[in-house]
Formats: C-alpha cells, sequence, structure tokens
C-alpha cells in the first residue's frame, strides 16, 4: 500500500479537532478550536474552511508529505451520507439542518470529500486502524453528550435509507420513562449519556434537600468512585439502562463485538465489568459466548482519525 494522507475533520458541539492522518491512521499534524455553534452554519463552516486550509499548510510543512487523498468530515447530527447534507441536528447550531456540507467543502478544495456521522466514522476508525480490524460484525457506542452508535456488519456500515440507522441512544429502555425530545419514553440517552447522568443527579438532589444542586456527569462519577451512596443509586440506573441497551443490540445484530467509548466510558474497569456482569444475564448463551463487550481501542482521536479514513474505508476490497 502507498503512503497516503487524508485531511480529517470531526465537527462536534463545543469542538472542532482538525488532523492531517496518514493512511496508517497516525495523527501527522492537528489543530482544535471552538465551534462556537451559536454564530449559525454558515460561520461554522468558514471555521471548516479555515481548518482545512491550515492543515493544507501543516501537510505542506511535514518531512516527504505524503500525497492527500480526501478529505473526510464527521459531524454530529444525522447525516445524508450520498448528498453530504445534514438531514437532522439539535439546535447547537441554528441552520445546520440541510447544510450542504460536502458540496461547500468541494467548491473550496480540489479533493475528494466524504462525510458521516461523527459515530459512523468511530466505527470507521476501529474498523480500519483499531481492534475492529480483524472483525466482520460489531458495534460501536459513544456515550458522551448523547449516545451514538454505529453498527457494522459484514464489513460495512450498516445505512438504512439515508445513513440514520445506529442511532442507537434512541432504543427505549423504559416505555415508561420519561419523553425524548426525539418523541419516544425512557431512550437509552436519558440514562447512559453525560447529560442524563447529570439529569438524574439534579432530580434527585432537588427532591432530597429542596434544592437544585449544580452536578455534571463527572462529579457524580468521581462520586461514585469514592463509594457515595446516592451515586452508585444514580450510577445503577445508568448501568442497568446501558445493559438492557445493549443486551437489545446483540440479540438485533448478533456482534462479535461491542466497543464502548466516550467520556462516560473513559470512568473505566468498574463501568466495564458492571454492564459486563448485567449483559451476560440478559443475553441469550449461545449469542453472549460469540461476543465480547471492549473499551473503545481508539481514544480520543478516534473521530478525527475515522473521518480521515472514510476514502480508504470505502476502497477497501469486499467479498
Ligand atoms: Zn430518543
Amino acid at each position: 500500500m502507498r503512503d497516503e494522507a487524508a485531511i480529517g475533520v470531526d465537527i462536534g458541539g463545543t469542538k472542532i479537532h482538525f488532523a492531517v492522518v496518514d493512511n496508517n491512521g497516525q495523527i501527522r499534524c492537528q489543530d482544535i478550536v471552538p465551534t462556537r455553534g451559536e454564530r449559525g452554519a454558515k460561520a461554522v463552516m468558514d471555521t471548516v474552511a479555515s481548518g482545512i486550509a491550515r492543515m493544507l499548510e501543516g501537510h505542506g510543512r511535514l518531512a516527504e508529505p505524503p500525497p492527500i487523498a480526501g478529505i473526510g468530515i464527521g459531524s454530529a447530527g444525522q447525516i445524508h451520507y450520498r448528498s453530504g447534507e445534514v438531514a437532522h441536528a439539535l439546535d447547537g447550531i441554528p441552520g445546520w439542518i440541510g447544510t450542504p456540507i460536502k458540496r461547500l467543502v468541494e467548491e473550496r478544495f480540489p479533493y475528494p470529500v466524504y462525510l458521516d456521522n461523527d459515530v459512523n466514522v468511530i466505527g470507521i476508525a476501529e474498523k480500519q486502524f483499531g481492534k475492529g480490524r480483524t472483525l466482520e460484525h460489531f458495534i460501536c457506542l459513544a456515550l458522551g453528550t448523547g449516545v451514538g452508535g454505529a453498527i457494522v456488519q459484514s464489513g460495512r456500515l450498516l445505512r438504512g435509507v439515508y445513513g440514520g440507522a445506529g442511532e442507537l441512544g434512541h432504543i427505549s429502555v423504559d416505555f415508561n420513562g420519561p419523553r425524548c425530545p426525539c418523541g419516544n419514553f425512557g431512550c437509552l440517552e436519558l440514562y447512559a449519556s453525560g447529560t442524563g447522568i447529570a439529569r438524574m443527579a439534579r432530580e434527585r438532589s432537588s427532591s432530597l434537600e429542596g434544592t437544585v444542586r449544580d452536578i455534571d456527569s463527572r462529579g457524580v462519577m468521581a462520586a461514585w468512585h469514592q463509594g457515595e451512596q446516592w451515586a452508585e443509586e444514580i450510577m445503577d440506573i445508568a448501568i442497568r439502562a446501558l445493559s438492557a441497551g445493549i443486551s437489545g443490540m446483540i440479540h438485533t445484530f448478533n456482534p462479535q463485538a461491542v466497543f464502548i467509548g466516550g467520556g462516560v466510558a473513559s470512568s473505566g474497569d468498574r463501568l466495564m465489568n458492571r454492564v459486563s456482569e448485567h449483559v451476560r444475564k440478559t443475553t441469550a448463551s449461545a449469542m453472549w459466548k460469540e461476543v465480547e463487550l471492549l473499551p473503545a481501542s481508539m481514544g480520543a482521536g478516534s473521530g478525527v482519525i475515522g473521518a480521515a479514513a472514510q476514502g480508504w474505508f470505502y476502497s477497501m476490497p469486499r467479498e
């Protein structure tokens, strides 16, 4: 395989990560800037374009720079992956829905441009460079502000009609639960995301003390590790919700692995062990025998590396 590089862009709600990534999955230079989504879609796209231009300059300064194969972008929201437009997003960036990201970048740079959802590109990073390299069927779960998912079946991303498949955060784990912005009740995301864990902590503290304590999911997990009972009760709900969701996913997709990543998962072995214990009890033994629950193997750069890797992923030979 000849040496190549690609520009990766990972557009998140709070920051945009740019990188030059080579086809061994190594970041050769990078830059992170705030998204400042409140400025609206057009301003964010200007930030994206100037970041790509900076990466092209950075690439030019590398010793023996490998030729650039393309530009790959991952974005929060549901992505119409063929047309390269945002199909659906929450309102962090006004005007983001309908933004023709792929076309806008193609107009400014002479390279092929790829666009996908920010968690699908994590699936691509696992498949190209991570522990998913040797697997054909796996699921990636990203437990961050929300809960995102990517499903790889027979080496390909499962897409659905336009690319919306894999919204695993919106599997309901309690039909009597609270209403989710998606319309359903008791979605996994309401319990197992950073936002969900913080919400449960706020609700609990207001019912106990009549005042709402300002606490985020990091605070809850720190208290959990210190053995505080209230945090144990909240994390128990998060863990059981996550386990119910994962068990359903295993029964639906019969995967070889479920990779769990994101800020909430970075609380370590204790979370993984507890989830594993629950899922084992709630999954048919024939399926449990074939599946491993693993921490995401690609780390903090997985979004930008997977975004960059889209061109290589699509050119992989398949049976
Ligand atoms: Zn939902």
